[in-house]
């Protein structure tokens, strides 16, 4: 069960103040999209619970936080468009897509090639072991072989958190954890969001475990093309409503429920950021 924190009070004043200092009408915010009825976003499709993709069907958290944000907009028709880590800048920046819903942290260094909505959610990022595994957290790395994901925060907060390890770097996390349920490698290292989901699949149910330390705040936010202040706030609003009228905790309990992950409730829902 969900606690919220915020009050959606809260929100509202957020988002008032982010109004205000922005000073423009409605405006459509339309972004990449050319000003028709569909919209692009790119989520990651191989992370159960946040974004996954299964034949034709699209599932997560990111996916219902999309789905909800463009219809708010008014687009009719989504197209999602795989986003991996690495490429998320990138595919924003060429205009492939209008906007990434991806466990995608804001961060300054990304924020100089992309703005950001949000956070609409905020996590924390852990370690995922074989389940007789003796990991408890960074401080037991050293000299065992780390797996995450090229151009994600994870990869980097690890590095500084422990110079020394041994760190190989895929494209996707459902590699990672493929790789430690085979025993290649000791740990796979990300958000506990993606860890949970994970843990949950069929195939690694009983031989996978999520340590449950986490060491890093993750703020989710929804990226789009850098200065675009109308489709930011566009999206805020989207993200206000969503949490106002409780689909915000529905998508919580219908993505996270099922691989039993608890949402910390001390800082979720979060508090927007102003768009900028
Ligand atoms: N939230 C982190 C990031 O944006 C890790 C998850 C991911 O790579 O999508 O880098």
């Amino acid at each position: 069960m969900i606690m919220r924190r915020i009050s959606a009070a809260a929100f509202t004043l957020a988002l008032a103040a982010g109004l205000a200092a922005c000073g423009s009408d409605d405006g459509g915010g339309d972004g990449a999209s050319g000003g028709d009825d569909s919209i692009k976003v790119g989520i990651k499709f191989d992370q159960p619970g946040l974004g996954l993709k299964e034949g034709n069907t699209y599932t997560g958290f990111d996916v219902d936080v999309a789905n909800y944000v463009a219809k708010e907009m008014g687009k009719t028709k989504v197209e999602f468009i795989q986003a991996p880590s690495k490429q998320r800048e990138d595919l924003i920046a060429t205009g492939q897509v209008d906007l990434v819903v991806a466990t995608y942290s804001i961060t300054d260094e990304r924020k100089e090639k992309v703005s950001f909505a949000g956070p609409y959610f905020i996590a924390g990022q852990d370690l995922l072991v074989a389940a007789d595994s003796t990991i408890k957290g960074p401080k037991d790395l050293d000299g065992k072989k780390l797996c995450s994901v090229t151009g994600s925060t994870s990869a980097d907060n690890v590095k500084k958190e422990v110079p020394g390890v041994n760190l190989q770097e895929f494209d996707t996390y459902s590699k990672c954890a493929e790789a430690v349920s085979k025993g290649q490698l000791d740990a796979l290292t990300t958000d506990d969001t993606i860890l949970a989901g994970y843990a949950a699949q069929e195939q690694y149910k009983g031989k996978l475990k999520v340590v449950g330390a986490p060491f890093s705040e993750e703020r989710y936010g929804i990226g789009l093309k850098k200065g675009d202040t109308a489709l930011c706030e566009d999206v805020n609003k989207a993200l206000t409503k969503m949490v106002e009228d409780g689909a915000w905790d529905k998508a919580v309990e219908d993505n996270f429920g099922p691989a039993g992950f608890k949402v910390d409730a001390k800082t979720n829902p979060p508090k927007l950021d102003a768009c900028s």
